[in-house]
């Protein structure tokens, strides 16, 4: 039995993650894996009604939890006052979620600017340049005059070895191919140490082909030809934006799904934001964040040895590509006319009618 949590988020996220937790017990009943589901607390609807945005109650019963759910946070509209936090990094931060998995796939029936793309971008999650992340008090950013702002990255041996090893274990799961994206040319001591630790992991896993690239050659080479990559892995801000370019090159920010994974615990986390927008519409795109809900489910399977975990999210991933490959039932941003629901409801009945 798994137990799942499910914190809607805001905008987009109250219509993306009710379908993704449908999705997910249609293939759950389907494979009989049982999971136990708490809905939590969170945003704006949490600032609202409890009076902050991350109540400590939901940090407490996160953490008897194997995983959880989390839709898309739209901080940027929060009330200026320190009760509505951005919630998403103090999570990572909290339940020490240094990975965070970023595949971009390309579909033959999708427009997309390549085709035969599969990679994931693997980010170190917790240090780098993000201010509210690499210090325990202050910010990584400060301004000594009204003409000067300072920004330090962090960089640790401790941080750069777990995520290559988390990047090394999903190359060996893959294609054995693993490309580390720095710029130990400038920054040599930064950059430098993650590079270190990169080369010492891939010492562990000699059936993993690795090479190292610099960020600016890397950035151009992903657009011109990204079939050449499989699992990359770099530090926090080179991640952040490659991934959205890697997002970009098939089929934009809706079919960007991620997971932010820790040593005992994961996150389920699409790459997109809340989509103001859009919100409220009903043509959100759900696939970043159904199939973040299935990376979720196969990374449980993997780590707690259950198998039925790892059927499920291979069901979910199968149901997913029929509807895109077929391609009637998606939402606009898809060049469909279908909403958010109704692509959801075309998933489960695919895993439901045995048909994926
Ligand atoms: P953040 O900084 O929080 O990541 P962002 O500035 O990158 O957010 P998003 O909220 O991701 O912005 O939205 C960027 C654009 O992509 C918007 O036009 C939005 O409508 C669109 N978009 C994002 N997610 C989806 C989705 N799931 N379906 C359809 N369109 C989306």
């Amino acid at each position: 039995m798994l137990k799942i949590g499910v914190l809607n988020g805001d905008d987009i996220g109250h219509e993306i993650v009710p379908e993704t937790v449908a999705v997910m017990r249609a293939a759950a009943e389907r494979v009989g894996l049982g999971i136990e589901w708490e809905n939590l607390p969170i945003g704006r609807k949490a600032y609202d009604e409890l009076g902050t945005s991350m109540p400590g109650d939901t940090l407490d019963r996160l953490s008897k939890l194997d995983g959880w759910v989390l839709g898309p946070i739209g901080h940027q509209a929060y009330p200026k006052n320190p009760a509505a936090i951005n919630p998403h990094p103090i999570l990572r931060k909290h339940f020490d979620l240094y990975a965070n998995i970023r595949p971009a796939r390309s579909y033959r029936s999708l427009p997309c600017v390549h085709q035969d793309v599969d990679l994931v971008i693997v980010r170190e999650n917790n240090e780098g340049f993000q201010p509210d992340r690499n210090v325990v008090a202050g910010s990584g950013e400060f301004r000594p005059s009204e003409d000067m702002t300072i920004s330090v990255r962090v960089i640790t041996r401790q941080g750069s070895s777990k995520v290559a090893r988390a990047a090394f274990e999903l190359a060996q799961a893959r294609r054995k191919k693993l490309t580390a994206v720095h710029k130990d040319t400038v920054f040599k001591l930064g950059c430098g140490m993650f590079a270190e630790e990169c080369r010492r992991v891939a010492a562990e896993f000699p059936e993993v082909e690795y090479q190292e690239t610099m960020v600016d050659t890397f950035a151009m080479r992903l657009a011109m030809k990204p079939q050449q990559y499989d699992v990359v892995v770099t530090t926090n801000m080179f991640g952040d934006i490659l991934s959205d370019e890697a997002a970009g090159l098939v089929g934009g920010l809706g079919m960007a799904p991620g997971l932010c994974a820790g040593p005992n615990l994961a996150m389920a986390q699409a790459t997109h934001g809340s989509a103001p927008d859009i919100a409220g519409k009903g043509i959100a795109n759900p696939f970043a964040m159904i199939i973040s809900g299935a990376m979720l489910l196969d990374w449980l399977g993997r780590k707690k040895q259950e198998p039925k975990a790892v059927a499920a999210a291979e069901l979910i991933k199968r149901a997913t590509d029929h509807v895109i490959e077929t391609r009637d039932q998606v939402t606009p941003d898809l060049g469909g006319t279908a909403s958010t629901s109704q692509m959801g409801a075309a998933i489960r009945s695919q895993i439901v009618s045995g048909g994926a």
